[in-house]
């Protein structure tokens, strides 16, 4: 297959920095989009990925599934998208399109596997898919979302993957007026889900492990913050809520939190520590509690949760980085210093 040679950054290997490269993009086949990349997000999955801490990691690697652009090229047969439109990619660029889930909207359960991104087997070009953080990107345009103008477009990227996470289990477990919602964790995902939440109509509590986030969850648009590692405070919100979304990148004991649900609650856990997490059978028998798991979000209602985000004026609160920067930027979110998310502007890539 014909290809195009692009300027990219990643890295070969655990310990290795990432650094510059070039990559291959395929030839526009008749259904593709062909995007400039402007922005960027740094996502903690890209981080997962590069460590490889789930142990399925296919180097070279070329992270980034927060990508916002501009359409560069199209095929014969695009319908959705011009030369020239804003657009963007998030997580999910194939799927066998024919399964239940696929005709359902709901990609990401695809019965033959979804393709991220970047680190899917590459159907095209073999090898692994690689990412955003890079000039250009090329997929089907069924799986291309469109940008609404109102956005912001570099503190919009983060919707793309943080947004759509947190937005399809908040609706899924019905965030909203009379619902009292906790979030756990304020990183680039959990600071969007009080947004989102809030917008819903939801009565928002936060739990953070950073004394520094408690007075911001408010200015964020939480009703209340509690420290979590703060036992008299927490012991305050016993049997109060009726679900829980737990964006928590680490290890940690959700037991605490099971025991912060009313009867018929459910901790729904999006963040992905790579360790097992355990539960003791009194936490989750006694009031026929929940403990379950979202993933994502399938393209239709990616493009729903970017229209709403439009609607209610959310976007990410972002700290501007170059592409120079990136390895710097994957340590500090590391230790959780960031607020709340690095975004790459990437004409620097171009310097
Ligand atoms: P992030 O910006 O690093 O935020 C994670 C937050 O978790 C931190 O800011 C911190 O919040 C809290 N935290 C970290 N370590 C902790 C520990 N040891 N104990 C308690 N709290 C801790 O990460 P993110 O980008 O939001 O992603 C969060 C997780 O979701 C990652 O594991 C990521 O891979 C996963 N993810 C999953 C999906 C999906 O579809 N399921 C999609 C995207 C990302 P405080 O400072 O407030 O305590
Ligand atoms: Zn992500």
């Amino acid at each position: 297959m014909e290809t195009n040679e692009v300027k990219a950054y990643g890295t070969e290997a655990v310990n290795v920095p990432l650094h510059s490269m070039n990559i291959k993009r395929r030839e526009l086949q008749p259904h593709d989009v062909e995007m400039e990349i402007l922005y960027c997000g740094i996502c903690h999955s890209d981080l997962h990925q590069i460590k490889n801490d789930f142990g399925h990691t296919m180097f070279p690697i070329v992270p980034g599934h927060e990508i916002v652009g501009k359409v560069t090229g199209v095929g014969e047969h695009v319908k959705k998208f011009k030369v020239g439109d804003l657009a963007a990619v998030g997580c999910i660029v194939d799927s066998c399109g024919k399964c239940e889930y696929c005709e359902d909207d709901l990609e990401q359960f695809c019965d033959e596997g979804v393709t991220f991104s970047f680190n899917s087997p590459d159907k095209y070009l073999g090898g692994a898919t690689l990412g955003g953080f890079s000039e250009t990107y090329v997929c089907n345009e069924r799986y291309v979302l469109s940008v609404p103008e109102k956005l912001d477009l570099a503190s919009a990227a983060p919707l793309l993957c943080a947004g759509i996470t947190v937005y399809s289990p908040l609706k899924h477990w019905q965030a909203g007026p009379g619902k009292k919602v906790g979030i756990l964790g304020i990183g680039g995902l959990g600071h969007l889900a009080i947004k989102i939440a809030k917008a819903m109509g939801a009565h928002v509590v936060v739990f953070t492990t950073s004394p520094s986030k408690v007075e911001d969850a408010k200015r964020l648009g939480a009703d209340e913050a509690v420290l979590s590692t703060d036992a008299e405070q927490m012991s305050k919100y016993a049997k109060s809520l009726h679900f829980i979304l737990d964006t928590v990148s680490a290890k940690h004991d959700v037991n605490t939190y099971l025991n912060l649900l009313r009867p018929d609650g459910s901790v729904v856990l999006v963040g992905l520590p790579p360790e097992a997490l355990e539960i003791g059978a009194f936490n989750v028998v006694g009031g026929r509690k929940s403990f379950s798991g979202s993933n994502i979000g399938g393209i239709a209602e990616t493009q729903e949760m970017l229209n709403f985000c439009a609607e209610h004026n959310i976007t990410a609160e972002i700290e501007l980085i170059n592409i120079q920067q990136i390895n710097e930027a994957f340590d500090r979110l590391a230790k959780g210093d960031v607020k709340y998310r690095f975004v790459i502007d990437m004409a620097s890539l171009k310097k």
